[in-house]
């Protein structure tokens, strides 16, 4: 009997939630309450009701997210608004390689609200205004991919123009993987009061920001996904506007303010890296998740991943950015390099294992760990660290490596043909 690709559709990043072990962060951004000490045992109160849904969510998790406008078949462009394609494939293809999950605007939103985890770092995919080369160009990028991505549409250009989205090419679009969001009615400044008074001005927000999620909703909520997000034209807003879209009941508004979100961050001042069409300025800078991916530098196509893994890391196996067609791997590192490393400082952590029992061999001086569970995710993270020598300091190698669930698939497909 074939097996069917729906288990593999099936699994979402919300089960992520061993990665709550896994960030360095962790510790100290999750209240573990206040120690109290009890004389005797039976002084102990009942502990409290757990609260479900906060345990699972990872809140040291942080998400870039990219704002993209349009988009153009050209190999080059001389407007920032506009991306090549080739550029945007090759965002999409360093992505994968660095092993970063893309989540839709549905995990993003769950994660928010404290109804779903999130790996401990992933990225967004917005497109401002509406442009048709969305449907034409991007999306069957996107798609090659396998991404989710939010089309923000100031609803006045639907349909507006030879270059604008048609209400049937956005329908396509939600069938395909995207959801839509709120980029306002006309596209004005949201700041500029101009020669309105001070309630009529009040009155006009109002409008950009409910009338255009009604509009949304009217046209395409048969159709597939129309998000409570909203996405400030030029990136501005202010306290007015603010005000605006919380009486207008938005989760989520997104800036152009070039910073990660985290748990922490105000929903109504969402950062997002602006990719800019003339040379994709900015993209290295919001994949960039600090020292914990250590080489997540960009690398040119054609060459061997592992040729440009820091030599530190070249230990490691699985490979870091490597795909494995093996959903048992051994995990190793040799440590060779490091004189005198501890055997009772190590530690091993896999993302959706936990802490695992690795054993070490003193005269190959190897870490290894053989995995026991089928890997179920696409990305795995692994996380060893150690003491070596008279150093105090806990050396640790954060590594990534993806699944081939396409291989391991066919390969399952076989075995049960074989049957
Ligand atoms: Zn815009």
């Amino acid at each position: 009997m074939l097996v069917t690709s729906c288990q593999w559709i099936g699994e979402r990043w919300q089960a992520f939630d061993e990665s709550l072990r896994l960030d360095p962060l962790e510790e100290t951004s999750v209240a573990s309450g206040e120690t109290v000490s009890y004389p005797n045992a039976t002084d102990v109160p009942p502990p409290p009701p757990a609260a479900p849904t906060t345990e699972a969510v990872n809140r040291s998790a942080r998400v870039a997210v990219l704002g993209y406008h349009d988009f153009t078949a050209d190999t080059k462009s001389d407007n920032d608004m506009v991306l090549p394609a080739r550029l945007l494939r090759a965002q999409m293809e360093r992505i994968r390689k660095a092993g970063l999950p893309v989540i839709s605007m549905e995990e993003f939103l769950a994660w928010r609200s404290g109804e779903g985890s999130l790996p401990p770092f992933s990225v967004l995919i917005t497109i401002d205004d509406g442009w048709k080369a969305v449907h034409d160009i991007a999306l069957p990028i996107f798609l090659e991919y396998d991404v989710p991505f939010t089309v923000f549409l100031y609803t006045d250009y639907i349909e507006s123009g030879d270059r604008s989205l048609t209400r049937e090419e956005i329908r396509r679009i939600l069938a395909n993987k995207g959801t839509i969001g709120s980029h306002s009615v006309s596209h004005q400044n949201l700041s500029q009061q101009k020669d309105r008074s001070a309630d009529d001005h009040k009155a006009w927000l109002n409008t950009e920001f409910t009338q255009s999620l009604e509009v949304l909703r009217a046209d395409f909520d048969e159709a597939g996904s129309v998000s409570n997000t909203f996405a400030y034209p030029f990136g501005i807003y202010n306290d007015l506007a603010i005000a605006a879209a919380r009486e207008a009941g938005y989760e989520a508004c997104f800036t152009v303010n070039a910073e990660k979100v985290s748990w922490a961050s105000d929903r109504y001042r969402l950062g997002r890296y602006i990719i800019q069409g003339t040379d994709g300025a900015n993209f290295s800078e919001a994949i960039a998740f600090g020292q914990a991916m250590p080489a997540m530098s960009p690398r040119p196509s054609g060459q061997n991943a592992a040729d440009e893994v820091d030599e530190r890391l070249k230990v490691l196996r699985p490979l870091p950015y490597s795909t494995i067609a093996e959903r048992l791997p051994m995990i190793s590192a040799d440590l060779s390099g490091y004189e005198n490393v501890v055997p009772d400082s190590i530690r091993l952590q896999v993302s959706g294992v936990g802490q695992v029992a690795a054993a070490f061999d003193p005269e190959t001086s190897t870490v290894s760990y053989q995995t026991r569970q089928p890997l179920r995710r696409e990305h795995t993270q692994a996380r060893l660290q150690f003491r070596h020598g008279q150093s105090a300091k806990t050396e640790t190698l954060l590594w990534t490596f993806s699944l081939d669930r396409m291989a391991i698939y066919e390969q399952k497909a076989l075995g049960d043909m074989g049957k």
